[in-house]
């Protein structure tokens, strides 16, 4: 399989087959994010991917398909409809694709649009929220609002779709760091989402974030102060049926909990993990990464 530049995929995607149908991100401005720095945008030709899953037949059956880039949901509709026929042709096996999309590329597709790609076996899209705090959102250029995020949030679930958000502990730094909690718990309420993934802030060079952080204009909260966040987050929200994870390798404290039934035993691991402020708890600093 050829693939173009660093690839990155959800943790949960780990055992699928990645193809490219785009390369980096459409937006590219999030003022955290260093993973498509230089790599421009662009829509792969047909041809390209075709040949790609071609080759990819020949490895054997796949479960699990992910399709990269960073937002590929943004692909125009008929295009993606053809990639994912193309899916189905060389994988007739595959049980479930999934994509990562902006809250634009949901909202600029109809429930209708949705559901099309669904019954293509777009089975999960994965999208960045990273905050429920209105002007953190503004300031971390995150490309949608509060609103925006919660309706493509209810459009992909209205077409059937699994939603899988992220949510970024640190984003607001030592000053927000309780509205960005708050905030969070809110939004997360609002989206209802089948999954949550926090991730937790990692200064990354070339990036607006770690310029500011150079400048002294940002600050993260110790690892405790992350925790807390996570503690808020999980204390303040509320879920029909979620799986909310902390395992990103960038985390200090890995959680599983499906809320609400976990939430109890969470947040009280949580706490005394909290109340001890012991460091020998926490996931080692060489450990830590994106
Ligand atoms: S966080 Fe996602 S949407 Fe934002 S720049 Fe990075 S890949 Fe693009």
């Amino acid at each position: 399989m050829r693939y173009i530049g660093a690839v990155y995929r959800p943790p949960s995607e780990a055992e699928s087959l990645i193809i490219q149908a785009t390369l980096g991100c459409s937006h590219n401005r999030c003022s955290f994010c260093g993973s498509y720095l230089n790599k421009p945008f662009l829509i792969r030709k047909i041809q390209d991917i075709k040949e790609d899953l071609a080759e990819s037949a020949h490895m054997g059956p796949v479960r699990k398909i992910f399709l990269a880039d960073g937002d590929a949901l943004c692909i125009p509709q008929k295009r993606l409809v053809e990639v994912l026929e193309l899916v189905n042709h060389y994988h007739p096996e595959v049980e479930r694709i999934g994509i990562y999309g902006s809250a634009k590329d949901v909202l600029r597709k109809s429930v209708d649009d949705l559901r099309q790609l669904n019954r293509l076996k777009l089975g999960i899209v994965y999208l960045g929220v990273e905050t429920g705090d209105e002007s953190l959102l503004k300031k971390i250029c995150k490309g949608a609002d509060y609103g925006q995020l919660v309706e493509a949030a209810k459009k992909v679930k209205e077409a059937n779709i699994a939603l899988s958000v992220t949510i970024l502990l640190g984003i607001g730094g030592i000053d927000g760091s309780i509205d960005h909690a708050k905030g969070t718990a809110r939004i997360l309420t609002d989206m209802d989402p089948d999954f949550v993934g926090a991730l937790s802030v990692i200064l990354v060079p070339g990036t607006p974030l770690h310029d500011e952080f150079s400048r002294g204009l940002f600050s993260l909260p110790d690892p405790f102060g992350l925790i807390e966040e996570l503690r808020i987050m999980i204390a303040e929200s509320s879920f029909s049926n979620c799986v909310f994870r902390s395992n990103h390798a960038s985390n200090y404290l890995p959680v599983k909990a499906t809320l609400p039934g976990d939430k109890k035993r969470i947040l009280t691991a949580i706490e005394a993990v909290l109340s001890s402020k012991d460091p020998g708890k926490l996931r080692p600093e060489f450990l830590r990464a994106l």
